[in-house]
């Protein structure tokens, strides 16, 4: 049965901090303890790098060589550009409107920064990083790489062509989009001119948030500004969205693991025991090398 979601609350962004020297982050989750460890699950972590003007530097920003285990990391630039090297071999740039999938599973080591060429120019630098959380038979699986450009995402035009619906992963309106997930993930942008209407249907077990990159919409009938996240209720299935600005909204919606969770640092594990393990392979070269 379809029934209107409420909404939980929308949350301003909670003060920026720094992820080394590239990235300006508000952590809506888990970090401020408004939101938690599971209650966005399979989504753990969520760092939202607003708007921010990057003076030119011929040396790139960003931070340097750091491993990961347990999960994926899920990057995407509206703004600017963001080059990336891992221990697997592999590397690459998210250009603008692009997602970068990586699956750290049992151990990568990775380093991000500003694209060298975009960094000498400088401008306008807008991301989002995931933190999505791997099912427990998954922690262990081979690291894998998805870089997924703008153009390959499956695309829903709006009547009227009042906007787009950008699929990422899981499916809008019968449109596919690329990534591949380890547990059922609905990501999308929806890139709306104002006066715009989308109407988007969960099942009500899905966790379920939106950002709002740009502009402003409501969604039933709250309003919603630039910049802030908008948690939903897990009290029905359906949501109504409408453009009263042009605006970007990040959809996130996904079925929660019901499985412990024990992150530090780096790593998002099932148990502390498994943290200690994660330490010792990674002091014991087992991440594999990457140069700084
Ligand atoms: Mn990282």
């Amino acid at each position: 049965m379809n029934t209107l979601r409420s909404i939980e609350r929308i949350l301003p962004p909670p003060p920026a901090h720094m992820v080394g020297d590239g990235f300006r982050v508000h952590n809506f989750f888990p970090g401020n303890g408004q939101i938690g460890l599971q209650r966005m699950s399979p989504f753990f972590l969520m760092d939202y790098g607003s708007k921010i003007e990057f003076p030119p530097s011929d040396t790139p920003r960003g931070v340097g060589v750091h491993p990961h285990r347990g999960f994926e990391t899920v990057t995407i630039a509206y703004k600017g550009k963001v080059a990336h090297h891992d221990s697997a071999g592999n590397s690459g740039v998210i250009g603008e409107g692009d997602v970068q999938w990586m699956t750290a599973a049992s151990g990568i080591l990775h380093k991000e920064y500003h694209e060298a060429e975009w960094s000498k120019i400088g401008g306008e630098f807008q991301m989002v990083q995931l933190w999505v959380n791997l099912p427990a038979k998954h922690k262990m699986s081979k690291p894998k790489y998805q870089p997924i450009s703008r153009n390959e995402f499956g695309r829903v035009v709006l009547p009227d062509e009042k906007g787009i619906v950008e699929v990422i992963a899981g499916n809008f309106n019968a449109t596919h989009g690329p990534a591949s997930s380890f547990s059922p993930i609905e990501m999308y942008n929806a890139r709306l001119k104002k006066g715009a209407k989308v109407h988007f249907s969960f099942p009500k077990t899905y966790n379920t948030g939106f950002v709002i990159i740009e502009g402003a919409v409501t969604v039933n009938e709250k309003t919603a500004e630039t910049d802030h996240f908008v948690l939903f209720a897990n009290d029905g299935t359906d949501i109504y969205m409408e453009a009263t600005r042009d605006a970007i909204v990040l959809i996130l919606s996904g079925e929660p693991i019901h499985e412990p969770i024990v992150p530090y640092g780096p790593f998002v594990m099932n148990t502390k025991q498994e943290i200690v393990d994660a330490y010792d392979d990674w002091n014991n070269g087992k991440f594999g090398y990457l140069e700084d």
